[in-house]
This record gives structure tokens, C-alpha cells and sequence, in this order.
């Protein structure tokens, strides 16, 4: 197929606005798959993108489509909507000319159908705005279409109107593609070379990498080098994504498609990297940032016999994220883990949901942290990714001139009747106002810029909480601020728990010092003798709660009776103390962890 009959494109929408019911639709309508499959959201592939209904991995699938007479090569990215993920959503656009801008009729344009626009925009791509949900009683096409038209500048005359759903307008998409998206602007003629914009793990061949091929043609037995690392591969397999790997034994300028070519672990594959025949240099295409780990945190077995299974678990995980980080990491309370770095928080719950689901383990999550910068005086700087790297009071008052964090300009939309509250909380995390504008009569876009700290947390539950969930919201990375930065430690029976320590803005400390410690309090069970819960920096004690002794005895009930019912009672009793970890001679429960921030 001529590259003037090829278009790559990709959806691009706020979550829940019907991304991945476009492309099933999409998919059917090209025969790529059988509508009578109940096999819905094909492109959702993993386990937790099913259960949660959101796309973490973006998928790549050719369509072919006959139009006027012609037969066209279709290639669809689909992208992940969720802000976390905008780094996947700039690499999926990397190989497209062109995107489809879908929008919510009944919900109007939200935080992430701006950025992810922005997004596109700045990559030069073609956008075609597509209203859909056009069947839902609530739907307000005119009014969208005039938010669409005063948020982006677009021309909207001839807007798409569909439900994906029900399949309204659906034929009318396609044509629309091949009309407005430009074509591929490679040469056939030139030397090989291509775009590796995704890459994944396969447990029968490896590594598989999608390309986007600009000029030249590659084949099955051809010898490629990366120019990012300058290793040589032999390419085994090459074909489209048809849904599945469909071999073609060669691709061509303007096609995209998969190669399968020997490498071990997804991290050889460098994002962006431009790929060659080895002996015709060329010259390489514009690359990507590597994605930066935004979000870390400690993970840990919940059974400290569990190590070397959950040390393969986290080894295959990452065979196929190479977005997060993977350090060892030791802990007085929970013994050997790792530290993990994520883009984000979602990220890290999906990662964690993963280790649970796909390999049985039972893990524990400690509280998450961003990259602190500490400024020293010699004006050297370093970037923290634990609190146990925070420098102690001495290290401080000798060597360090300043401690820097992370800030974000967060984007938020929603009904200007929340205006107090989105202020209020804006403002009890440390916010500064920036911007906002009126995206219609009823609907106000606001701007911050915030911590970055602040918004890991809770921030977007208290957002929907405080808005009865219409208040959506995305961020972007804003550098790093000058910051009065504390650590704040928590002590059980006087002993610390490292992994509970946390980095905190000073004016933070009281607050969550006493919060912490009651949670503490609700979460530990009571013991054979006094626990107290106390928080500090360094020695200076913040708060303290006492759980006062208990007598527990749970054979006492059955003396002189059955004697296997004993048995069964301390051996239940066992049990459930693998499940804690012992700090000193204090049981502390998984809970105690991650979880009991969001669970209180
Ligand atoms: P994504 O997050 O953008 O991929 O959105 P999904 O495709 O997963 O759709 C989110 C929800 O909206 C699902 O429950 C879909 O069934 C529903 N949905 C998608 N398109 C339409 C539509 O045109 N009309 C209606 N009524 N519901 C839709
Ligand atoms: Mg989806």
C-alpha cells in the first residue's frame, strides 16, 4: 500500500468519554474483529485495565478500509487518557499525523481533553474534534461544541456527532481520517529508518517493538542498529498489529508495525531511539525525555520468606514497564523491598494491583514520596527519593544551603458553583493561583500551581469529594521551589519505624503528626502491654497516643477441654502473626502502611 493510502492516527479524549468503544466500533466496522464478539474493549488487554476500565498501555492496531474506490491502510493508536500517563499519550502521538479530539457531549471538554489537546497540538498533528454520546438524554451538542470552539480555536463547522455506543455517525468517522489527516511524509527510496515509539514483553518471543517506519523499507533477516546505544539486532519477525501479531515480513515507509529481534528486557528498548541498517547512518529523529519517575515509594514482602518470589514477580513486571524505577531498599521494620519509582500515584496503584493480581503477592506499600532536591552550600544539589536519605540535623547546619520540592500547574475544570471550595482546597495545599477563565456560561477553568507533594495524595479524591464529582483535573511538571522542608518520624514503645517516616512542609507537622498518630491507634491491635504512639522531629515529640495493655489469653476458654482445639486456636493465632510485622515487640498490621491513609 502507497503511503499516500496510509494514516496514522490516535484518539485522544478525557476518561469515560468513549475512547475505547470508538475503537471497538472502529475495529468492527474495518472487519479487524467480529462484532458478534462479546469480547468487548479488545484494545484494554490487561487485567487491571479491565477491572478499573481505564488504558495504561497504549495499543497499536492496523484497519484496513476501502474508500472511493481505493483501499487504505489504517493505523490506530489508542492512548491512555489518565494524567499520569501523558507520557505514553506523547510517544503514541510521536508516529501519528493526525488525532480524533473525542468529547463528551453530555460532560463537555475536562481536564485531560485540554491537555491531551495541548499535547497534540504542540506535536503538530492534525486534530479533528468528534462529539460523541450523542444518544444520552443528558447530551448538550450545541453547548460542547461552543465550549470545543472558544477552549481550543478550532474549527468546529463541520464537528462529528456520533455515539460510539450505539453506533450513530459511526461510518462517517473513517472517511473523515483519510479526508483531514495528512499522510505519512517518508521517502521509500531513502535508507531505512523508523521511530521506536512502544515496546512490550511477550513470554514466547521476547521483547516485541513497535515502530513507526519514516523512510525506507525493513524485512525479516535484515540487520538493524539502534542509534541511541549503537547495538546490532537481527530482526526475527516484523509484521502489523492486526489486532493481534500478524507476520507481513516487511514494512514499509509510513507503515507502523512490530519487530520482534532478540533483545532481553523491555529496557534495551529506548523509547524514541531511531533504528537503521547497519553501515547506512542516518541521521536520527527527534527523541523523547525518558519518562521521570514522579512518585516513589517502599515495597516490601508482607512475609520476609517471600523475597526471591516477589523479587521475579517485580523482575517481569518491569519487563514490561520500563517506566518504573527499581532500587533494593532495607527497612528496620519490614526488611528487605525495593524502592519503586512511578509517574504517578494511579501508576503505582496499578503497579501494585498487578504484583498482587498476576503473582499472588501479598505485599505492603509504604507512605509515597516525590524527589526532593536538597541544595548544599558548595551549590551542589541532590535528588532524594527516600526519606531516610534526609539530612539529619547536624549534615544540615555543616553542609546544606537549602531544600527544594517539586511543583505542578494543575488544570481544573468544573461548575462555577464549587469555586469557594476548589479555592479553599487549592489553598489548604499550599496552592497559588494562576489563572481562570470561563470555558462557557456555567463552567470555569482554573490553574494552580501547587506542590507536587500535595496533589500525590489525596487531592483528587478531595477534589471529586469537595465537587460531588465534577470537578476534573491534570497537571503538568513546574520545576522545583524553595521549601521548609521537615522529617517527621514515628516512634512505637520509643522505637522508630523507619519505613513510616515521612519528608513534610513545616506547616504541615502538627496536623499530620496528630492524624497519624490516632490512625496508628485504630489500625494496631491492643497488646499484652502498654504501646505508645508518639510522632517527632527528631527528638522533639509532636503527638502521642497510648493503647493501654490488654489481657489476652485465647486458650483460656477451653482449659482441660479438647485439646486439638487448642492447637487449632494457637495455630490460627500464628498465622494471623505472619500477616503483621513485629517492631521491637509491638505487631503492627499491614494496614499500618500505605493502605491506612486511604482507607482511615
Ligand atoms: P475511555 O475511558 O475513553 O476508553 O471510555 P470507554 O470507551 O471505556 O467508555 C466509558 C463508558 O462510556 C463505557 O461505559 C461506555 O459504554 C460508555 N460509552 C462510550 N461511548 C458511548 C456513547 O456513545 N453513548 C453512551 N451512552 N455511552 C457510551
Ligand atoms: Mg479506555
Amino acid at each position: 500500500i502507497p503511503a499516500e493510502n496510509i494514516r496514522n492516527f490516535s484518539i485522544i479524549a478525557h476518561i469515560d468519554h468513549g475512547k475505547s468503544t470508538l475503537a471497538d466500533r472502529l475495529l468492527e466496522l474495518t472487519n479487524t474483529i467480529s462484532s458478534r464478539g462479546s469480547n468487548k474493549q479488545v484494545l484494554d488487554k490487561l487485567k487491571v485495565e479491565r477491572e478499573r476500565g481505564i488504558t495504561v498501555k497504549a495499543q497499536t492496531v492496523s484497519m484496513f478500509y476501502k474508500y472511493k474506490g481505493k483501499n487504505y491502510l489504517l493505523n490506530l493508536i489508542d492512548t491512555p487518557g489518565h494524567v499520569d500517563f501523558s507520557y505514553e499519550v506523547s510517544r503514541s502521538l510521536a508516529a501519528c499525523q493526525g488525532t480524533l479530539l473525542l468529547v463528551d457531549a453530555a460532560q463537555g471538554i475536562q481536564a485531560q481533553t485540554v491537555a491531551n489537546f495541548y499535547l497534540a497540538y504542540g506535536q503538530g498533528l492534525e486534530i479533528i474534534p468528534v462529539l460523541n454520546k450523542i444518544d444520552l438524554p443528558g447530551a448538550e451538542p450545541d453547548r460542547v461544541l461552543k465550549q470545543i470552539q472558544s477552549a481550543f480555536e478550532v474549527d468546529t463547522s463541520s464537528i462529528l456527532k456520533i455515539s460510539a455506543k450505539t453506533g450513530i455517525n459511526i461510518e462517517s468517522v473513517l472517511p473523515s481520517v483519510i479526508e483531514k489527516i495528512p499522510c505519512p511524509k517518508g521517502s521509500m527510496t531513502k535508507p531505512f529508518r523508523a521511530l521506536l515509539f512502544d515496546s512490550w514483553y511477550d513470554k514466547y518471543v521476547g521483547v516485541v517493538c513497535m515502530l513507526g517506519v519514516v523512510d525506507g523499507t525493513i524485512r525479516k533477516g535484515d540487520k538493524v542498529v539502534s542509534a541511541y546505544s549503537d547495538t546490532r539486532y537481527e530482526v526475527t519477525e516484523v509484521g502489523i498489529m492486526h489486532p493481534e501479531q500478524l507476520p507481513t515480513g516487511y514494512l514499509h515507509s509510513g507503515q507502523v508495525g512490530y519487530i520482534v529481534c532478540g533483545m532481553k528486557t523491555a529496557s534495551e528498548a529506548h523509547i524514541g531511539d531511531t533504528f537503521h541498517h547497519i553501515g547506512k547512518k542516518v541521521e536520527a529523529l527527534p527523541g523523547f525525555q525518558p519518562a521521570q519517575s514522579m512518585v516513589f515509594a517502599g515495597i516490601f514482602p508482607v512475609d520476609t520468606n517471600d523475597f526471591k518470589k516477589m523479587d521475579d514477580s517485580i523482575k517481569k513486571l518491569t519487563l514490561n514497564d520500563a517506566s518504573v524505577s527499581v532500587h533494593k531498599e532495607t527497612s528496620n521494620a519490614l526488611g528487605q523491598g525495593w524502592r519503586l519509582g512511578f509517574l504517578g500515584t494511579l501508576h503505582m496503584d496499578v503497579f501494585r494491583q498487578r504484583l498482587e493480581n498476576e503473582y499472588e503477592a501479598n505485599i505492603i506499600v509504604t507512605q509515597p514520596t516525590v524527589p526532593y532536591r536538597i541544595v548544599y552550600k558548595d551549590g551542589t544539589t541532590k535528588t532524594i527519593r527516600n526519606p531516610s536519605e534526609f539530612p539529619d540535623g547536624d549534615e544540615r547546619a555543616a553542609r546544606v544551603s537549602r531544600l527544594q520540592e517539586p511543583m505542578v500547574l494543575a488544570t481544573m475544570i468544573f461548575p462555577d458553583e464549587y469555586m469557594g471550595k476548589m479555592i479553599e482546597l487549592c489553598g489548604t495545599r499550599r496552592g497559588e493561583q494562576r489563572e481562570y477563565v470561563y470555558v462557557d456560561e456555567k463552567r470555569v477553568m482554573m490553574k494552580y500551581i501547587l506542590p507536587l507533594a500535595e496533589v500525590v495524595t489525596d487531592f483528587y479524591d478531595e477534589l471529586k469529594g469537595r465537587s460531588s464529582g465534577y470537578a476534573t483535573f491534570d497537571y503538568e511538571e513546574a520545576g522545583y521551589e524553595d521549601s521548609e522542608l521537615v522529617k517527621m518520624t514515628v516512634l512505637l514503645n520509643s522505637k522508630p519505624v523507619d519505613a513510616l517516616s515521612v519528608i513534610l512542609h513545616r506547616s504541615q507537622v502538627d496536623l499530620v503528626g496528630r492524624d497519624w498518630v490516632k490512625r496508628l491507634k485504630g489500625v494496631i491491635q491492643r497488646q499484652l502491654f502498654d504501646v505508645v504512639i508518639q510522632t517527632a522531629l527528631g527528638t522533639k515529640i509532636v503527638a502521642r497516643e497510648t493503647i493501654s495493655a490488654l489481657r489476652k489469653n485465647v486458650t483460656a476458654k477451653c482449659y482441660g477441654g479438647d485439646v486439638s482445639r487448642k492447637m487449632k486456636l494457637l495455630q490460627k493465632q500464628k498465622e494471623g502473626k505472619k500477616r503483621m510485622k513485629m517492631i521491637g515487640n509491638v505487631e503492627l498490621p499491614q494496614k499500618a502502611f500505605y493502605d491506612f491513609m486511604d482507607n482511615n
